[in-house]
């Protein structure tokens, strides 16, 4: 169960951890043990989940928790199309398993490797104005809190505070078991092209009403983006297994991996590589099962900032992004991802309230980002901007207060929850402590 802990760091490697010990339980009863030795010791839990987070929010240099051992489905009820499952589950197996049982999350991210239950936590989202984020998919969880109380709640038994465990972060315990609504399971037709950027801006309305899923990619330096649609669709899957993996390993991971490592050598290259990239969208068709469109390869790293917007806002935030990026000449070679969500009542949810756009910046690993990010950052905040809790940001607590109507009360739900502390590291005390109360100066990582 328990480990020598090597140093830890997330999927970039922006962020790096010298853990104590790692411990992976198997069993709930060993989450609220663990929980309770650690609160008698005095000392500081995180639990991970995949690593994908950019910002440290599960970093700790004390105990570690992976609940790597807590993974697939507890039951299934096929006629109320729920399922409960372990929280570790990782979504790429946790797909296949829920399609075995005719069953589908309504929406997914557009990669499959993270755990169901560090996704809920950071409120990750896929596209689609009519879906909400996976959080939204919550009916129920099993949480051990910061005394080791093994807790069973839901919207039901629970409407007051439910909204508050949807996206936590972890601060308020380790979920180990979470209730889902699902659908049965469905097919997308999936198809890739590419437009003019100012075309794309004019008919935002039509293409995020007209599809289940509709996202774009803007090439930066490029007047050229890429849209993709995903529908709903009875046809026949498409099968393509060597196209398929020629374009995703090659181009859009090969290729491209190759021509970012140039750019970080010679970033004056990070414009005609936008501009060829952007040329290069693939223009293509391909059918499949929700689960496995969805998902897509990711070897090429980076970092990243997202932001959630009012929606109405993405036309001009993209606006102003364009002209700040021609004034300051960023060296920039990744594309500005955009997407859309719909707004949800979850207190800490960056869709609270509002049907949103989220726009995503990056930048390949190694190349400096802190001015770009800063200069997008500065934008987003202008326009109501509440940045995606598993990506880069500078907000503090004080600058958050003011972006969530149910801040205090989330506060106040923490202090009850885990009265020590016990889930809090640096970063999440910069997040939920207001300063007057920050006066732990224990030593954990920081990005
Ligand atoms: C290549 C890449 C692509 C991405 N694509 C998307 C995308 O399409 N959409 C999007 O919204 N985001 C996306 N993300 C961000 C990612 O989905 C989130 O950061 C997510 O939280 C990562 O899940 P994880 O399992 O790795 O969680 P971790 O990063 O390990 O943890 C995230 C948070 O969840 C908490 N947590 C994990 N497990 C538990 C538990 N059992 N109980 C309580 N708390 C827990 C952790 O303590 C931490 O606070 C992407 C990230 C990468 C690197």
């Amino acid at each position: 169960m328990s480990k020598p802990a090597p140093s830890w760091s997330n999927w970039s490697g922006s962020v790096v951890a010298s853990p104590k010990q790692v411990v992976s339980p198997s069993s709930i009863e060993e989450i609220a043990e663990l929980v309770r030795k650690c609160k008698n010791e005095g000392r500081k839990l995180r639990v991970v989940g995949s690593g994908h987070s950019f910002t440290p929010v599960a970093a700790t240099n004390d105990l570690l928790v992976s609940l790597d051992n807590l993974q697939g489905i507890v039951s299934v009820d096929s006629e109320a199309r729920t399922a409960t499952v372990w929280a570790g589950t990782k979504l790429k197996l946790l797909g296949e398993l829920l399609h075995a049982e005719d069953l589908a999350q309504e929406n997914l991210g557009d990669i499959d490797v993270q755990s169901i239950a560090g996704a809920i936590s950071t409120g990750t989202h896929g596209t689609g104005i009519h879906l909400g984020t996976i959080a939204t998919q919550l009916l129920g969880m099993t949480i051990v809190d910061g005394n080791g109380d093994i807790r069973q709640l839901d919207a039901e038994s629970s409407p007051d505070i439910f909204g508050a465990l949807q996206v936590s972060l972890g601060v308020l315990g380790i979920v180990a078991q979470v209730t889902l609504r699902l659908r049965s399971s469905y097919k997308l037709e999936y198809r890739s092209s590419r437009i003019p950027l100012s075309e794309c801006l004019d008919r935002l309305d039509e293409f995020r009403t007209g599809h289940r899923h509709f996202e774009f990619y803007w090439f930066p330096y490029a007047e050229t983006c890429q849209i993709k649609f995903m529908d709903e669709t009875e046809d026949r899957i498409t099968s393509r297994p060597i196209r398929d993996y020629l374009s995703e390993m090659v181009l859009e991971n090969g290729v491209f991996g190759a021509m970012s490592g140039l750019c970080r050598r010679f970033p004056r290259l990070t414009k005609p590589v936008s501009r060829i990239s952007a040329s290069s969208v693939p223009v293509f068709r391909k059918v499949d099962y929700s689960h496995r469109i969805f998902a897509t390869k990711r070897l090429v790293r980076f970092n990243e900032m997202e932001y959630n917007l009012p929606a109405d806002a993405m036309a001009s935030v993209i606006r102003e992004m364009r002209e700040v990026m021609e004034r300051e000449r960023f060296a920039v070679h990744f594309p500005i991802e955009c997407r859309y969500v719909r707004g949800d009542d979850i207190w800490l949810s960056p869709a609270s309230g509002r049907d949103s756009a989220y726009i995503a910046v990056h930048m390949y690993k190694g190349m400096p980002y802190r001015s770009y990010f800063a200069a997008m950052e500065e934008i987003f905040l202008r326009h109501g901007g509440r940045p995606h809790w598993g990506k880069l940001h500078t907000l503090k607590e004080s600058q958050l207060r003011d972006r969530y109507p149910r801040w205090q009360q989330f506060l106040d739900l923490r202090s009850e929850f885990d009265p020590e502390g016990l889930f809090l590291n640096e970063h999440l005390r910069d997040l939920f402590i207001p300063v007057s109360g920050a006066n732990d100066s224990h030593p954990d990582p920081k990005e």
